[in-house]
């Protein structure tokens, strides 16, 4: 048997392994008849294709080498094998199946299409490919409306997610262990400490390890924020939300844990939905809404429109205008301030997201595609389908999404989220002597003798607005 993690690099909640692990006997593993038990690809080629962050990639190579050493504790090798692509995974794969005789290849399903293409033509080739679920907290497919079909509207959704959840429970699998307590795999420690080592100066650095995230991160999180999430999740100046997602993304930490341990703390949560605490739950609903969206309608990873009515609409892509975007130069000062957050963390606050979202397609009237790939190719949380999602929503071009003639006023959005400027001074220094009054809109204050310390706006909101809305019209 042999275990191929994906995207699901943890030994906690992790079905696959949990399924190998009650399979193959401690002997077994001990045993040096297969050169390795478990493999992991990096794929670069593949994930550059898929338009994946460098610093996305980093997080993932860290996990998958700190995954090397906490597998070893219950003696399982695992193996990083650098490969091209798909393609060649599956030949890598079908070669080590047929050389080792293996009966099974355990791993977590993807949801994405091309993951999923990957998985039937492995099966084609004859690799016993056995698949499980880990991405999600209720199994894909089962919160269906009455006739059977996927919502399309969120809050249904999650009235009968909580439901599911209420009457059927959900399962959480706990930390991986073996049957038998056999000395971990000293060899497999000590080879790969030194891989890890190397990789240790590198871009997602300020991220720590998911272990920390658990040890550390989270139950701070859920004693001392949660209760505030409602009031704070929404200022980008403060850190009033988990800043999980780079970890949900690349399968370190499972959404069913994250239910568990909070429902741990708050027994009654799922039966207080107007509770503040629940906010956070219902985003992470938010999350299965997603994922379900891609599961019935794969077109979604396709580029493909998710309103049909809206797929022959001819954006304006306007260059320069996208490249002022891109480098935070619209003369917004918010918009500005989230788009250097995403260029020089690899990470935007929800709140912009949703703003720059709709700046781009409302204001600049940018395909939505051109931000959701800016997207992937800078954030460390980069996911298909909460990208597309939130893509998908904000250009009303989605499943539940904006009305199309909701057009955000970016000044009104940063004198709401950021009433003191404090965000924008952050990642915009040279505001920093602007009053807090005029930073929404410095151009008031900006006199000649200070002209350029700062762009002027690219579009107008209310010319803008009204474009947009004989535009979508
Ligand atoms: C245009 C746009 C693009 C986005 N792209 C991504 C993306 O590529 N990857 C990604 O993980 N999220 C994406 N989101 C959703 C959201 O912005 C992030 O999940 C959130 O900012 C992560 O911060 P957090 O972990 O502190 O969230 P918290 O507020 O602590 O929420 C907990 C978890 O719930 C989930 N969640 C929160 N908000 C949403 C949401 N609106 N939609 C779906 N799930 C949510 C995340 O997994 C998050 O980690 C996008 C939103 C928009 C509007």
């Amino acid at each position: 048997m042999l275990l191929w993690f994906r995207n699901d690099l943890r030994t906690h909640d992790n079905p696959a392994l949990h399924f190998f692990l009650s399979e193959v006997s401690a002997q077994e593993l001990l045993s040096s008849d297969m050169p390795h038990k478990a493999v992991f690809f990096i794929s670069e080629k593949q994930w550059l294709e898929h338009h994946w962050s460098p610093i996305k990639i980093d997080l993932i190579k860290r996990h998958a080498y700190s995954l090397v050493e906490e597998l070893a504790q219950v003696n399982i090798k695992l193996e990083i094998v650098e490969v091209p692509d798909f393609s060649a995974q599956k030949t890598y794969l079908s070669e080590y199946c047929d050389v080792n005789n293996i009966s099974h290849v355990i791993a977590n399903s993807e949801v994405e299409i091309n993951e999923q293409q990957r998985d039937k033509t492995c099966v084609e080739l004859g690799i016993p490919l056995k698949l499980f679920e880990a991405d999600v907290i209720v199994p894909k497919g089962k919160v269906l409306n009455k006739s059977g079909e996927m919502y399309k509207v969120f809050t249904p959704f999650k009235k009968a997610w909580l439901t599911y959840v209420k009457e059927h429970g959900f399962e959480y699998l706990g930390r991986a262990e073996t049957k038998n307590s056999v000395k971990p795999l000293a060899s497999a420690i000590k080879s790969n400490c030194k891989e890890a080592i190397s990789t240790s100066n590198t871009l997602s650095n300020h991220w720590p390890l998911a272990s920390v995230i658990e040890t550390e991160v989270l139950p701070s999180f859920i004693q001392q924020k949660l209760a505030l999430y409602n009031d704070q999740r929404d200022i980008p100046s403060i850190k009033g939300t988990s800043g999980l997602s780079p970890y949900l993304a690349i399968g370190a930490i499972s959404p069913r844990y994250l239910l568990f341990v909070v429902l741990n703390h708050y027994p009654d949560l799922l039966t207080a939905s107007d509770s503040p605490k629940f906010s956070w739950v219902n985003e992470l609903i938010w999350r299965e809404f997603y994922r379900n969206l891609l599961f019935h309608f794969p077109q979604l990873c396709k580029n493909q429109c998710f309103k049909d009515k809206y797929s022959s609409i001819a954006w304006h892509n306007n260059l320069p205008y996208f490249k002022a975007w891109c480098d935070g130069r619209t003369g917004y000062p918010i918009v500005d301030a989230a788009m250097r957050q995403l260029n020089q963390t690899g990470w935007m606050h929800n709140r912009l997201r949703m703003v720059v979202a709709s700046f781009l397609t409302k204001h600049l009237l940018i395909d939505w595609r051109w931000g959701e790939q800016y997207f992937m190719e800078h954030l460390i949380d980069g996911d298909l389908a909460s990208n597309n999602g939130g893509w998908q929503w904000a250009a009303s071009t989605g499943c539940d999404s904006q009305p199309y003639f909701r057009i955000f006023n970016p000044t009104r959005q940063s004198e709401r989220f950021d009433p003191k400027g404090d965000f924008i001074r952050k990642f915009l220094p040279e505001l920093k002597e602007i009053p807090d009054k005029e930073i929404h809109a410095p151009h008031r204050f900006i006199t000649k003798s200070n002209l350029d310390i700062y762009w002027p706006t690219i579009v107008e909101h209310k010319e803008a607005r009204l474009m947009a809305l004989d535009f979508y019209k």
